[in-house]
């Protein structure tokens, strides 16, 4: 497919996703700036910008640009805050907060992903703090975060995230079983106070690790 047909698309794609809501014009410039063509596999490039997840290696996805887009605006991002990112997977999610000017500190617990997210981003010239681990269990040296955003299927909340996360703070986290997740807002009032908001449903992979799924 030729670059020109991907653009053409792409901008169809940005218009589809400010007709299903997505206001923020931060967002959706960071979705018009950053080429998912490059976190695609190869054989999925002609699809790169409808809006539907694609297969990743290791039985993983790349999430459905609607997806990014919706959990990216509900973070309320500002310039300069930290964002921790649990499941890395490709790549293109640590992308589009970097693009948006955040520090981002990104966990994958699959090190092939890791590879192959770090490849992309390095190529990109991005800045994106990452590691192999299980992300439910945070990462203390980093913390407290000012986002926190989980980008796989969680049974509940892990606590090691919620106390990571500064006050005032929050986190947005699909919630559910394996087959359908409801997208959740955390926000930390107070030490001990949390607010929940509740939104649409989702179907992400499973969160794997000591606070999430067991394998
Ligand atoms: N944000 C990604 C992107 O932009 O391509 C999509 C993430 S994919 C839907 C979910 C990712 O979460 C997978 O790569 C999976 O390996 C990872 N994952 C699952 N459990 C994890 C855990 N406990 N810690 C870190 N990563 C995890």
């Amino acid at each position: 497919m030729d670059d020109r047909k991907l653009l053409r698309e792409k901008i169809e794609l940005v218009d589809s996703l400010r007709n299903k809501g997505i206001v923020d014009e931060k967002v959706l410039k960071a979705i018009r700036k950053v080429p998912r063509e490059l976190f695609v596999l190869d054989e999925y490039r002609d699809r790169t910008y409808e809006d539907n997840a694609l297969p990743l290696i290791c039985s993983q996805t790349i999430s459905q640009p609607y997806t990014v887009a919706f959990m990216t605006q509900l973070l309320e991002i500002s310039p300069r805050i930290k964002v921790l990112e649990i499941g890395t997977g490709s790549g293109y999610q640590s992308c589009i907060l970097a693009e948006m000017d955040c520090k981002v500190y990104s966990i994958e617990r699959i090190p092939e992903l890791y590879h192959y997210a770090k490849e992309r981003i390095q190529k990109l010239g991005y800045e994106v703090v990452q590691k192999i681990d299980d992300g439910t269990t945070g990462w203390r040296e980093f913390a407290p975060f000012d986002r926190i955003l989980v980008t796989a299927a969680a049974p509940q909340s892990p606590l090691p995230l919620l106390s990571q996360l500064a006050i005032g703070g929050f986190m947005v986290i699909p919630i559910g079983d394996k087959s359908t997740q409801i997208m959740k807002r955390i926000t930390r009032k107070t030490t001990i106070e949390f607010e929940t908001e509740e939104f649409a449903s989702f179907r992400f992979v499973p969160l794997i690790g000591e606070q999430g799924w067991t394998e």
